[in-house]
């Protein structure tokens, strides 16, 4: 019923229909290399009056050089190959004196994906004006002593997500702070556990792909949201458990992967296998909490792409619960009209992504909630509470369970 009430809103797109392409079949282009092994990053160029730097978390470019017109080119490299084609980079420049240099910016094996960005603070971000020609990219910067930022994204790095989970939680300090586990190089992954009094928990994850910012601030609302104290909120909270998992790969976020963990893995594609430490930590905490009986109800994953899309498990696959992504987006789709909101449903059971992996683990639904790249900030952040209220709205809707205590 819910569905055909608000079915103006939101674009369905059946499998194989032309309204959508999908980033990730997009994205497994295999390119004409095979040759694995990061170049460095984390670089310096100094050209003596100018200097470019990447020696910050999340900065990278892969070297840098003057072109025979004075140029100076800044060639961005992944860190293995083949890859997503997300071309990261974010690096400084400074100079002894006020002066007009001319980047470039050349991409390896993939064309670039993120527009320029410049900040004076790393705090405040413009997009850069600029001119694209196949896969570089060239505009022209004012600089001087005062250091520069430019970047692919605003920068959100391990220390800003430790400091925003320091903020939510010294506002709702009954969020029990934990360390699921271990990156590859030793780095926790945290998160939030939320305690309600029935046994059903909403899984919240982020940042499996590191260049994924739109991503991060989505998920950022929506948890803010889901905890400020409102009527739904508290009947929300008051029923179920979260588990909020902000950064998957603090590895990758802090060496400016473009899609790897420090192994060289795509942890979205590491679900099936599970030998990555990151996933690994995770899914022992999800089967310890099954297996004290716990039930998993819904799943949500936040990235970026190109554009605002929401890929969905098929009702046809997974017949628990069929209708329930598809009923909850249309409740998001009234809510944030004039926005469209746009499902696609598909289920892949090799891909090894974690909506398949709540399907065919847990037997539940999950959602894939892809942020467009180019996405106005507000409106990020509004959808995002939307979509938190319209959630919780959708789950206190769900038949109640017989209440055991909580653990
Ligand atoms: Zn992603």
């Amino acid at each position: 019923m819910v569905a055909s009430l608000y079915w103006s809103f939101l674009v369905h797109c059946i499998p194989q229909a032309a309204c959508a392409i999908d980033r990730d079949i997009v994205a497994r282009v295999v390119l004409p290399f095979s040759q694995a092994n990061a170049p460095a990053n984390h670089v310096t160029c100094d050209f003596s009056d100018i200097r470019f730097s990447a020696q910050f978390p999340q900065g990278r470019f892969g070297r840098c050089e003057r072109g025979s017109d004075g140029r100076l080119i800044v060639h961005l490299e992944p860190e293995s190959y083949p890859i997503n084609p997300s071309p990261w980079h974010a690096f400084t420049v400074e100079a002894d004196r006020p002066r007009h240099i001319d980047i470039e910016i050349r991409s390896e094996h993939a064309n670039t994906r993120y527009s320029p960005k410049l900040s004076y603070d790393r705090d405040t971000w413009k997009v850069m004006e600029y001119k694209r020609q196949g896969s570089s990219q060239f505009f022209s910067l004012e600089v001087g002593e005062q250091l520069v930022w430019i970047a692919g994204q605003e920068l959100f790095d391990n220390n800003d997500y430790a400091e925003w989970m320091r903020r939510i939680h010294d506002e709702y300090p009954s969020l029990e702070k934990v360390v699921l586990g271990q990156s590859v190089e030793g780095q926790d992954i945290a998160a939030f556990v939320h305690h309600g009094q029935s046994h059903e928990w909403l899984i919240v994850l982020g940042r499996q792909h590191p260049p994924e910012v739109t991503g991060a601030m989505a998920l950022q609302a929506f948890v803010e949201f889901m905890l400020q104290p409102s009527e739904t909120s508290e009947a929300f909270l008051r029923r179920y458990n979260i588990l909020i998992v902000p950064n998957m790969n603090p590895d990758g976020v802090a060496l400016g992967n473009w899609r790897y963990n420090a192994n060289q893995v795509d942890l979205n594609r590491n679900w099936l296998k599970r030998d990555q430490p990151e996933v690994q930590a995770v899914h022992a905490f999800l089967r310890d909490r099954v297996d004290e009986g716990a039930r998993l109800v819904y799943g949500v994953d936040f990235h970026s792409t190109f554009r605002d899309v929401f890929y969905t498990t098929p009702g046809s696959y997974l017949t628990n619960e069929p209708d329930f992504s598809y009923d909850w987006l249309n409740l998001l789709a009234a809510a944030a009209a004039p926005n469209a909101i746009v499902e696609q449903p598909s289920a892949n059971p090799n891909l090894g992504n974690f909506k398949q992996y709540m399907a065919d683990y847990f037997g539940v639904h999950a959602v894939t909630y892809e942020v467009a790249d180019n996405a106005d900030r507000l409106a990020i952040r509004l959808i995002a509470r939307h979509a938190a209220d319209t959630l919780m709205m959708y789950m206190l809707t769900r038949e109640m369970p017989i209440l055991i205590p909580s653990y």
